[in-house]
């Protein structure tokens, strides 16, 4: 069936609801190119504007997630993936997939770099000596063989509608939409052939959605999406107003995620990573071992050494260290009642852990530690923070982006840090 893209576009213009053969036509064409890049954008300011009812989600995130490739794996474990909407510090991907891997379940998570102040996964994991984020499909499956869990990039033939559609909103100021969002990550993960999913939305400062409601609506919308595809699928909506862990930057990252796997770690990231663990086993009715048995048994650290290994990288190298360092002191007495996640994700960004331009080299050293989170008492003068850098010019953006991100109250101020995890859908 053929149309005329800018009839399409004009129906959503005006409000009007496109069919399944419209929105399969428009996917096919942004795949081959046959509707312009203008065209493609101009749509895309049209769902942004008028949204998408539910028949209308489903149709883009099939037409989306049979643009490419679906992966099938042929494996005796249920394969299980989690996605998280990516926040400051949030390395929990690095923990998890050996984790769940050690608990009886085959988890290949394809991710993505790190843009702007939040961080990558794989730039984390390329701070490794050695290791490699591109691998073939064969490759991939070998390493899910071998130690249940493969964490790469993910290849080109993966669902290319979305990967076209993502740049042009990009940079047409189209990425704030519920249905684009959700559309745009459930194709993909439902491309790479997962038994069940849990998603990790996370709201806050530090997150795409920084009220409870819109992600809570995101939350929702990517459950039933996976639902009507097949994929079992839980969210947890999760707090991202101050950084996951004591660390942001790439190897500090991967630093603080062996501390987990060797059963130790902050206790927020520990927390997360056993829950979504959890969600994830019960998910595909998975009764192997407990996630927090498997931390402490050094089962999950024994998959983690597989993983990496089996990937190119030396789990025994030392990682990376920063050249220079710029302690933040603490600037009063009392109760840390702030210490913003937007705020030191872009000064862990400035320092040279994130990139402005896809192109952009990382630092693999360069972050920000935290040596203290909301809740904790201070006193002026101690350390509150470690910036890492290798170019030392750097540590007065960081310092700027965080001028307006601490406040400390006086001792007495009743103040309890919110709970991690918000809330649960299913
Ligand atoms: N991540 C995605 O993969 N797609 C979006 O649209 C937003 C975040």
């Amino acid at each position: 069936m053929s149309f005329l893209a800018q009839e399409v576009i004009r129906r959503k213009r005006d409000g009007s609801a496109l069919s399944a053969e419209e929105i399969e036509w428009l996917v096919a064409g942004i795949t081959d190119g046959s509707i312009s890049d203008a065209q493609v954008g101009a749509l895309a300011m049209a769902i942004v504007i008028r949204g998408m009812g539910g028949d209308e989600r489903v149709a883009l995130t099939g037409a989306m997630t049979r643009s490419g490739e679906v992966l099938e794996w042929d494996l005796d474990r249920p394969v299980l993936d989690k996605h998280s909407t990516g926040g400051v510090g949030d390395k929990i991907t690095l923990p998890l997939a050996p984790l769940v891997a050690a608990c009886g379940a085959a988890v290949p998570q394809l991710s993505g770099r790190g843009l702007g102040h939040t961080g990558g996964t794989l730039d984390k994991l390329e701070s490794i000596p050695g290791w490699r984020a591109r691998l073939g499909n064969a490759e991939m499956l070998e390493v899910l063989r071998t130690a249940g869990a493969v964490i790469c990039a993910a290849g080109d033939g993966l669902a290319p509608a979305d990967r076209k559609l993502y740049a042009l909103r990009d940079v047409t100021g189209t990425v704030e939409s519920i249905p684009l969002i959700a559309s745009s990550i459930m194709s993909k993960k439902i491309a790479e052939g997962t038994g069940a999913l849990v998603l990790d939305v996370k709201v806050g400062t530090g997150a795409f959605m920084t009220s409870l409601e819109s992600a809570r609506e995101l939350a929702r919308t990517m459950v039933g999406l996976g639902r009507s595809a097949g994929v079992g699928t839980v969210a947890l909506l999760t707090g991202m107003s101050t950084p996951l862990g004591l660390t942001a930057g790439n190897a500090l990252e991967v630093r603080e995620s062996v501390e987990v796997l060797a059963g130790g770690g902050p206790a927020d990231v520990v927390e997360l990573t056993l829950a979504l663990a959890r969600e994830m086993l019960a998910g595909a009715g998975v009764r192997g071992k407990d996630p927090e048995t498997a931390l402490k048994d050094g089962s999950a650290m024994d998959h983690w050494r597989r993983m990496i290994a089996a990937q190119g990288g030396d789990p025994d190298a030392p990682l990376p260290v920063a050249r220079e360092r710029q302690v933040v002191a603490a600037p009063a007495t009392g109760v840390l009642t702030r210490l913003d996640a937007y705020a030191v994700g872009v000064a862990a960004w400035r320092l040279g852990a994130g990139r402005a331009r896809k192109e952009d080299p990382v630092q693999a050293g360069a972050g920000v530690e935290l040596h203290a989170k909301p809740g904790a008492s201070v006193t002026a003068g101690q350390p509150l923070l470690t910036l890492h850098t290798d170019t030392p010019e750097r540590f007065g953006y960081a310092l700027d982006a965080l001028a307006d991100g601490i406040d400390i109250a006086p001792v007495g101020t009743g103040f309890t840090p919110p709970p991690l995890i918000l809330d649960r859908l299913d």
